[in-house]
C-alpha cells in the first residue's frame, strides 16, 4: 500500500469505508483471495469516478435557487416536499449503483467528436445528456405524470444541467470523456476526467453555500445573457470548452497548484452557469 492509498483509507466516504471492510476481510482471508479483494476495490473506486464533485452539483443547485421565480420556487417546494435543490442534486449519481436505474446512466454524459456537433452525430441508443434533459421536461410538464414521477425526473434535471456544465461531460467517447486520460494531482494518480469532476474543487476546499454565495451580484442583463441559447448552443459551449481542457495537459503531466491557478476560475464560472441556466430551465418548465 502506498502512503497517498493509506491517506485515502482515513476519509469517511462510502467508498473509504467500504474498502476498509473489504480490506480487512481480505486480511484475515488467504493472500490470494486478499489480491482478488483488492482488484474488485479498485472497480469501485472506478465506479466512483464518472461524476462531477459532489460540491459541484449542489452549487449548481444553490445558485439556481437564487434565480427561480415564486412560481417555480412554490411548485418545486411541493414537488420536492421541501427539500433544496442543492440537496437533490446529488441524487441521480447516487442511484447510479442500483441495477433498477442502470438504463439512466448514459443521461449524465455526451460524447460528440470535435470538429462535429450534436445534430451531426450517430445517436447514443442508450440515450444521452441532451435527450436525458428533454425527457426530464417533457415528464415534469405532462399533466398525466404521477406527483413523484416528476419529483423524480426533477431530481434528475437538477443533475443533469450540472452535468452539462462539466466540459468532460461533454467530451470524446474515446477516453470516456477524459477518463482514461492518466495524469497526476499532487502526487496522486487521477484523470482528466477526475480533476475537472472533483480534484480542482476538493483541493479548494470552500463547502457549496461559500462557493455558491461568494459570486458577485449579476445585472439583468448578465443574466439575461448567461441564459440566452438554447440546450444545443450550451452543449456545443461545453463541447468547445472540453477541446481547450483537452489541450491544457499530456497524458502522464504532473498537476498542482499551477493547474487551479490557471482553470479555477473557469470551473468557478461554469458551476455559475450551470446554476443560472438551470432556474431559466425550471422557471420555463413551471412557468
Ligand atoms: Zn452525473
Amino acid at each position: 500500500m502506498t502512503a497517498s492509498s493509506a491517506i485515502n483509507l482515513i476519509l469517511p466516504s462510502f467508498n473509504n469505508v467500504l474498502k476498509l471492510v473489504v480490506l480487512f476481510l481480505g486480511k484475515i482471508i488467504v493472500m490470494k483471495n486478499y489480491f482478488i479483494l483488492l482488484f474488485l476495490v479498485s472497480n469501485f473506486t472506478f465506479a466512483n469516478d464518472i461524476y462531477w464533485s459532489k460540491t459541484g452539483h449542489r452549487v449548481v443547485g444553490e445558485v439556481a435557487e437564487q434565480h427561480l421565480t415564486k412560481k417555480a420556487k412554490r411548485a418545486i417546494e411541493d414537488l420536492l416536499e421541501g427539500e433544496s435543490l442543492a440537496a437533490v442534486a446529488n441524487f441521480a449519481d447516487e442511484i447510479k449503483s442500483d441495477r433498477a436505474y442502470r438504463k439512466f446512466s448514459a443521461w449524465h454524459y455526451v460524447n460528440i467528436p470535435f470538429g462535429k456537433i450534436y445534430a451531426e452525430i450517430e445517436k447514443n441508443e442508450y440515450g444521452d445528456l441532451v435527450q436525458g434533459v428533454n425527457t426530464c421536461i417533457e415528464v415534469i410538464k405532462d399533466e398525466n405524470s404521477s406527483k413523484e414521477d416528476k419529483a423524480f425526473y426533477l431530481k434528475f434535471l437538477v443533475h443533469l444541467i450540472g452535468d452539462l456544465h462539466q466540459p468532460m461531460h461533454v467530451g470524446r467517447a474515446e477516453d470516456k470523456g477524459g477518463n482514461d486520460v492518466q495524469l497526476q494531482w499532487f502526487g496522486k494518480g487521477t484523470n482528466l476526467h477526475r480533476v475537472w469532476d472533483s480534484n480542482m474543487i476538493d483541493e479548494n476546499g470552500m463547502s457549496f453555500t461559500e462557493l455558491a454565495t461568494e459570486y458577485p451580484e449579476m445585472s439583468k442583463q448578465q443574466i439575461k445573457f448567461l441564459q440566452s441559447g438554447s440546450l444545443l448552443d450550451w452543449v456545443e459551449e461545453s463541447h468547445l470548452l472540453a477541446e481547450q481542457v483537452y489541450a491544457s495537459v499530456e497524458t502522464g503531466e504532473k498537476l498542482s497548484y499551477r493547474y487551479s491557478y490557471d482553470w479555477w476560475h473557469t470551473v468557478e464560472d461554469q458551476l455559475q452557469k450551470g446554476g443560472v441556466r438551470l432556474a431559466a430551465v425550471l422557471n420555463e418548465t413551471f412557468k
